[in-house]
């Protein structure tokens, strides 16, 4: 058993052995009663993940931060037209797809 377990009973796997009698000696899923083996099958996704922390990597976070690139490349563009930047300047990085 993990040592940890056994400062924290309730953080325990419910399932018992049928023929021993003995309760799992591993520790529970995330959101459920049991561990991995016996049946947690409640997969947590975005905000109520398990490791969610604060969302700066979210898919819809990276399409965002892409399309507000997109935005500043396309300006960059424009001002290089109208000449508001020096010839041989440019933007760090490659530029944004699309
Ligand atoms: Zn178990």
């Amino acid at each position: 058993m993990i040592p940890w377990l056994k400062k924290y009973p309730s953080k325990r796997c419910t399932a018992v052995n049928r023929r021993s009698g003995l309760r799992c000696k591993n520790p529970k899923a995330f959101g459920c009663k049991t561990c991995r083996y016996h049946g947690a099958r409640k997969i947590q996704t975005s905000v109520n993940a398990p490791n969610y922390i604060h969302g700066e990597n979210t898919k819809e976070a990276l399409l965002e931060r892409r399309r507000g690139l997109r935005e500043l490349y396309k300006l960059y563009l424009l001002g290089l037209m109208c000449g508001m930047y020096k010839k041989g300047s440019r933007l760090r990085g490659r530029p944004p797809k699309g």
